[in-house]
């Protein structure tokens, strides 16, 4: 069978930092070619290794304001006192020619994100198998500095508080079973009839009787 024509689904992955939501999401895209990352505006500066385009766009926040003044971003929102944002564009072009696109942002963006496309959006919330683990690896990623580590825990904590506003929720104690179940939830989101459009003209060719 051909392939049908679809719109394309927004897939939105949350999750507190440290609980694997990039590795995921990254692992996605490695088995998903046509899955596009949204990549996101922020006024944060770059961390090392950041490419412009890549990671993020960045942006001063005078051009940040503008771009959410004129409708240039689909949702944002203030995280840690800078400025986030989603590029409308790549989204609306993606989505009506039938692309994936995968968003990497946090509970905030996911429900304005929800509005702004209420028919697009599945969502998938990830978390840590346990608090301790989730505290081991934000000491192995960040610096041991002791109120860096209460200031993302804390930080954590309350991302995690909005795990049941989500779709689906994974628990991401093995990493190879967390992807496959990721996968599962991105090809459901694919195969929803409301979503299948082309379907109906080939079903209308087998003389199908109305119900
Ligand atoms: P970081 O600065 O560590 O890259 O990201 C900080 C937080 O901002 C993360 O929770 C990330 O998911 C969130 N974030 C990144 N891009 C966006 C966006 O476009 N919109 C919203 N609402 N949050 C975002």
């Amino acid at each position: 069978m051909t392939a049908i024509a679809r719109r394309g689904v927004c897939l939105v992955i949350s999750a507190p930092s440290g609980a694997g939501k990039s590795t995921i999401a990254n692992a996605l895209r490695a088995s998903e070619p046509m899955l596009t990352h949204s990549v996101s505006v922020t006024t944060r500066q770059p961390r090392p290794g950041e490419r412009e385009g890549v990671h993020y766009h960045f942006r001063s926040l005078e051009e940040f304001r503008v771009m959410a003044d004129t409708g240039e971003l689909l949702e944002w929102a203030e995280v840690f006192g800078r400025g986030y944002g989603t590029p409308r564009a790549p989204v609306e072009a993606a989505l009506s020619s039938g692309r994936d696109m995968v968003f990497d942002i946090d509970w905030q963006g996911h429900r304005l994100l929800r509005a702004a496309l209420p028919n697009d959006v599945v969502s998938l919330f990830v978390l840590p198998p346990s608090l301790q683990e989730l505290e081991r690896r934000l000491h192995t990623r960040a610096s041991d500095d002791p109120a860096e580590i209460n200031r993302r825990m804390d930080a954590a904590l309350d991302e995690m508080s909005h795990w049941a506003e989500f779709d689906h929720v994974i628990v991401n104690e093995e990493l190879d079973r967390a992807v496959i179940e990721a996968r599962s939830i991105l090809t459901a989101a694919r195969l929803r009839t409301t979503r299948q459009h082309g379907l109906a003209e080939i079903v209308s060719s087998y003389h199908v009787p109305n119900p």
